[in-house]
């Protein structure tokens, strides 16, 4: 019965490392190797072409179609130099992956003969068929139509000989329906609202970038053992499984060595991204066994979440070349750490300044007291709009437990800068300084550590911990795309920094001086943010406690964040800095409440049918061999059996209450999947289901865990934790 486990165990201990095929060279010598860079536009591109791409990319506009055919000449040759046969818009619709439509440079002749072309129309813009992504109610599927649209400020890239050209894909109708579309515009907010603020410091700044650096984490679980999971294989996550009596209390696996089977597959994963320009940096175990961590350099932000996604198709296909699985899910496996996503974030000038690293002199560092309060200030504002964004069914298993940022807001600052605000909001106020006071003040500020990326004063309990240079926002899920939080934090703090530069022209206009003006809404902001700062442990029960009596607002449930990121004053934000409207704002809403269903239909079903048909099977078969055995008992020793047997008797009756229970909750649970489905109200659906259809996830799994200890492990049908956990 169980030979399906074995048979996968058996596989996995005959498996030998599969050697990554390095090159022979420096990594610096391939590196972009595949990436159609402004290196190569120079070299394929007329030059005048090339400067007005280059323009039109820097600032912001639009291509024009002469441009557009002769970027896609360019393009065609490089990429067929370079072996490609296809070419495919490339783009992240709002699902756990990415999209690419493959077709041909190769067009017949009539007649006879062919030939390859790629005219710049095609590059610019396409029309796949779009009727099976998500599109929250905006289009009827009988007039399908959305269309991708060339980013041409993310470089094209070759993957498996196709040039994949990243873009952004909307509806027929113009809403956007994928992430890079809002993303994009959140970042020209954002970059039109600090240059503003820039200016008030240096007149000389014409472009604020967002950076991001990303640190993914991952598992990795052996294929045979992963196929000989349905759920696993079917919901990304282990619906069962008691836990392993060694899993990572020893904390023996963070940071040790890393396995070589895997260690060959992150090299293999490493080069292709290299090859892609994706600069991992990276690579180590994570707290979990199985559990691992890449990150690259930070990158500007658009690229940044490009490279994330990109990187994320590299590693589940090479995971295949190796016979392991990699796992995205935030919570495959309960009882250990789950994987998150923390994405660094911080501000660049193109005069190559990084607005959140404080500096030599005081004005230096009285822009960095502006940037940072500012984003202080926009976490305080919009804090629950932030949690809200990365809300999704597989991150809640991990969101407020105990290795991951609880689903209120708060933000971290560390004791230097705390201490350095506290004084600021006491010696400050709105009345004119005298010179001597000024001086003090300069002087203090001018004292901030140029830099503050000091380990020892670092916490690992807050969603939006400040970590020297940057922001780190740590409420990401592993699966999330990053743009997810990106999009709101851009969004937020471009509205602070507008309204921050509102007050400061308005004090300078009364003939405040600028410094002074700049200094007394900083102060300003100081006082009214202090409730969204919070030193102390983030995990604790108390601090819950705490934000409670702060009032700060948490987050109840999936279906609630949803909710509360499409509220109004929510909704007013992202349409004044025109990054998404009211009609995106209410598809986003409805495919995320259609996903959450669907997930947990899915876990549902999968589970039902494993426990009929995986489970009870097996705890009956056990229950008769007992049985059978007191039955002997009885016949060969019938004054003694009783209490020889008592054990044998009991496990019988735990192993049929078990059963019970099982069958019990399989058949309420799909009555509550009928009452739900019957439902045509979306958010009563959805509540139903992550409140009432989820409980009996956790319930029928209670029992079969108990199962798991009690049935003989020879006939246990399932892959255990102890197996999924090691690799060889
Ligand atoms: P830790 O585990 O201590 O957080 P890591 O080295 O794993 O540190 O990750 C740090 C991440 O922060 C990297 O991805 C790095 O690129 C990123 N980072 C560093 N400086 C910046 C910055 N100015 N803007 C955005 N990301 C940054
Ligand atoms: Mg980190």
């Amino acid at each position: 019965m169980a030979i399906l486990r074995f048979k996968a165990l058996d596989e996995m201990s005959k498996r030998e490392p599969v050697k990554a095929d390095l090159p022979d060279k420096k990594i610096s010598d391939y590196f972009g190797a595949d990436v159609f860079d402004r290196e190569k536009m120079r070299q394929y591109i007329p030059k005048e072409a090339y400067e007005s791409l280059c323009t039109a990319v820097d600032e912001g506009r639009r291509i024009d179609r002469k441009i557009a055919n002769q970027v896609a000449q360019g393009m065609k040759t490089w990429a067929m130099e370079k072996g490609a046969t296809h070419y495919s818009h490339w783009f992240q619709p709002l699902n756990d992956s990415t999209a690419e439509k493959h077709d041909a440079f190769f067009e017949p002749m009539f007649g006879g003969g062919s030939f390859e072309a790629f005219k710049g129309e095609l590059l610019v813009q396409q029309e796949p068929d779009a009727s099976s992504f998500p599109t929250g109610g905006l289009r009827n599927t009988f007039e399908a139509r959305g269309y991708s649209a060339w980013d041409p400020s993310s470089p094209a890239f070759i993957l498996d000989r196709t040039l994949c050209i990243p873009s952004i894909f909307i509806a027929y109708t113009g809403e956007a329906l994928d992430f890079k579309t809002p993303l994009l515009k959140s970042l020209q907010a954002i970059d039109k609202a600090a240059v503003e603020v820039c200016q008030l410091f240096d007149k000389d700044v014409r472009k604020v970038n967002v950076t991001l650096g990303w640190e993914q984490e991952y598992f990795l679980v052996d294929e045979a053992l992963f196929l000989a999971r349905p759920d696993l294989a079917q919901t990304g996550r282990t619906l069962m499984g008691h836990i392993a009596a060694k899993d990572q209390q020893l904390d023996d696996h963070y940071f040790g060595a890393i396995p070589s089977r895997v260690l060959e597959y992150m090299k293999d994963f490493e080069l292709q991204a290299y090859r892609l320009g994706i600069p991992i940096k990276t690579r180590h175990n994570e707290v979990a066994p199985n559990q691992f961590e890449c990150a690259p350099v930070f990158e500007e932000a658009n690229i940044a979440v490009d490279h994330n996604t990109l990187l994320m198709t590299l590693m589940r296909r090479l995971a295949q070349k190796h016979k392991l699985r990699v796992l995205f899910h935030e919570k495959p496996f309960a009882g250990v750490n789950g994987s998150g996503k923390h994405c660094n974030w911080s501000l660049l000038t193109d005069t190559g300044v990084n607005l959140l690293a404080p500096g030599k002199t005081p004005k230096n560092n009285i822009q960095f007291l502006t940037f940072f309060v500012n984003t202080i200030m926009a976490a305080h504002n919009y804090g629950p709009l932030f949690m809200a964004s990365i809300a999704t069914q597989s991150n809640s298993h991990r969101l407020g437990s105990h290795e991951a940022p609880p689903a209120v807001m708060s933000v971290f600052t560390g004791s230097t800068l705390s201490a350095i605000l506290d004084s600021l909001e006491e010696r400050l106020s709105d009345k004119k300084l005298t010179p001597d006071e000024k001086t003090e003040i300069k002087l203090d500020i001018g004292k901030i550590p140029e830099i503050l990326l000091d380990n020892t004063d670092r916490n690992r309990t807050s969603p939006f911990a400040f970590t020297g240079n940057r922001f780190e926002f740590r409420a990401t899920g592993s699966s999330n795309n990053c743009a997810a939080p990106l999009i709101p934090i851009n969004t937020a703090v471009a509205e602070q920094l507008t309204l921050f530069k509102a007050e400061v022209d308005k004090l300078i206009d009364k003939g405040v001086k600028k410094d002074e003006a700049i200094l007394q809404i900083i102060r300003k902001y100081i006082i009214e943010s202090k409730k969204i700062r919070f030193e102390g442990n983030g995990y604790s029960a108390e601090w819950l406690r705490e934000a409670d009596r702060r009032g700060l607002e948490s987050i109840q449930s999936v279906p609630d964040a949803f909710k509360i990121f499409s509220s109004k004053a929510y909704s007013k934000l992202f349409d004044k800095h025109k990054v998404f409207n009211e009609s995106e704002i209410h598809a986003r809403y409805e495919i995320n409440m259609e996903n959450l269903i669907k997930k947990i239909q899915i876990e549902s079903r999968v589970l039902a049918d494993m426990a009929a048909n995986h489970i009870v099977p097996t705890a009956i078969h056990y229950q008769n061999i007992l049985i059978k055995n007191v039955q002997g008992l009885k016949d060969i020793l019938p004054n003694e059996y009783l209490d020889l047997a008592a054990e044998e008797i009991r496990t019988i009756q735990t192993i049929a209450k078990h059963v019970k229970a099982i069958r019990e909750n399989t058949y309420l649970m799909v009555e509550a999947r009928k009452k739900y489905n019957h439902m045509d109200n979306l958010v009563a659906r959805a509540t139903g289901y992550s409140e009432d259809v989820l409980i009996y996830l956790d319930k029928i799994r209670h029992d079969i865990d108990k199962l798991e200890l009690i049935v003989d492990d020879e006939l246990w049908p399932l892959p255990k934790y102890r197996e999924m956990m090691t690799i060889n």
